[in-house]
């Protein structure tokens, strides 16, 4: 008999942010990411209760694996909290989503407490919220110590069911899940790209590859008009030297994401022919520095970091920090390009798998001007046999 597959989100259903999912494949209980998300400034966290709702689970306890697609906070910022939760699970990622998310998860916080402090007037030892971080710091550090790093196109066997893990594009360090259970195959895309960036290929489907299910983020799935541009971020790190280069001021720029911060530092670095200087922030210096150790090459002779002392001159400043007040001087420009596939990947993306059935998560809400989610729009190819489910937070279903 063939082995009951089960799927219920637990965050990041019909929303993008705290994407957190359990999958049942006959006796074993798996969560696939574990992330945070924020919405007006509040953090949300997945609902890890909805487990004990299902007939399978009496605790999160009982949860054996955990696999982490990439280190973004919407895919890890839970895992410290699940893994107390879950503290006998098994958890997997790569070794560099492992680097990236012990930034995310610990470094960074800490770091941002003593930038506070050297900034602001000394009141002398700790009070009781950076106490708080700096116990959780030191709790995630040993937590992360636990994992175990996987390579792409490695395989492993639980008995019950095997699974592989492929390139998924997006940011480095990123993976995509087959699982095999009985005779079906899984697909967990996590968030991946069809085209490489400066930093990574785009993801990579073995040829021939008969998926029956794919659980998929799609971000765009109900936003058929968004397509990006293929050259926008060679275009606008372009730009912005350009920009630098006629400019009597030096230029800012302010970038939403850590690691977007890194691909447009390549992109830079790639067309820089003036040699301008580039300073970096401290927090987007330091990720690329640890990417650098694991031989992704980001950074040029030409970058510094940036430190207490403004530079003097011609010069280009990267930040994820928002706005600083010591860069008055500054021209500012706001860079943001998509990491994520469009519509159009999407598309050519389900038609190359065919699935047998889709299951859409980590969907932005917002429905298109024209309504058509891309199950309207495969309807209407004779070849798509695929049935679509875009699944709903807390429901349990049978896949
Ligand atoms: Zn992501």
């Amino acid at each position: 008999m063939e082995p009951d597959i089960y799927f219920m989100p637990l965050g990041g259903g019909q929303r993008v942010g705290a994407s957190c999912y359990y999958l049942r494949l006959g006796e074993c209980n798996l969560i696939l990411d574990a992330g945070t998300g924020k919405e007006k400034g509040l953090v949300f966290e997945p609902d890890l209760h909805s487990l004990v709702t299902t007939p399978f689970l009496q605790s999160v306890g009982q949860i054996q694996q955990i696999y982490i697609s990439h280190a973004h906070a919407d895919h890890v910022g839970y895992l410290p909290e699940l893994m107390n939760m879950a503290s006998m699970a098994e958890i997997y990622m790569t070794e560099l989503t492992a680097l990236l998310s012990s930034y995310q998860l610990y470094d960074r916080p800490y770091l941002s407490i003593v930038a506070k402090k050297e900034q602001g007037p000394g009141k002398g030892g700790r009070n009781r919220k950076e106490q708080r971080l700096e116990d959780k710091r030191l709790e995630t550090r040993y937590r992360l110590d636990q994992i175990t790093t996987v390579s792409y196109l490695q395989k492993m066997d639980f008995g019950r069911y095997q699974v592989t893990f492929l390139p998924a594009g997006h940011i480095p360090g990123a993976m995509m899940m087959l699982f095999t259970c009985g005779k079906r195959k899984i697909l967990y895309t996590g968030d991946y790209s069809l085209e490489g960036t400066p930093l990574t290929d785009g993801c990579m489907i073995p040829d021939g590859l008969a998926v029956d299910t794919v659980i998929l983020c799609g971000l765009h799935a109900r936003q058929p008009q968004y397509a990006k541009r293929a050259d926008c971020l060679s275009k606008t790190a372009q730009e912005v030297l350009a920009l630098a280069q006629q400019s009597k001021l030096p230029v800012m720029c302010r970038v939403p994401q850590l690691s977007k911060g890194i691909e447009f530092i390549r992109a830079l670095n790639e067309w820089n022919v003036w040699q301008i200087p580039v300073y970096i922030d401290p927090s987007v210096m330091e990720i690329a520095a640890r990417m650098e150790q694991l031989s992704v090459p980001v950074l040029s002779s030409r970058d510094r970091i940036m430190g207490v002392q403004m530079p003097q001159g011609h010069h280009i400043y990267v930040t994820s920090n928002g706005t600083s007040g010591r860069c008055k001087d500054y021209q500012k420009v706001n860079v943001d390009f998509c990491l994520h596939e469009d519509f159009p990947e999407m598309k050519k993306f389900l038609k190359q798998l065919n699935p047998r059935q889709a299951v859409i998560v980590h969907c932005a809400g917002e429905i298109s001007p024209s309504g058509q989610t891309i199950e309207q729009v495969l309807m209407n190819d004779p070849e798509c046999r695929t049935q679509f489910l875009f699944a709903e937070e807390r429901e349990l279903y049978q896949l």
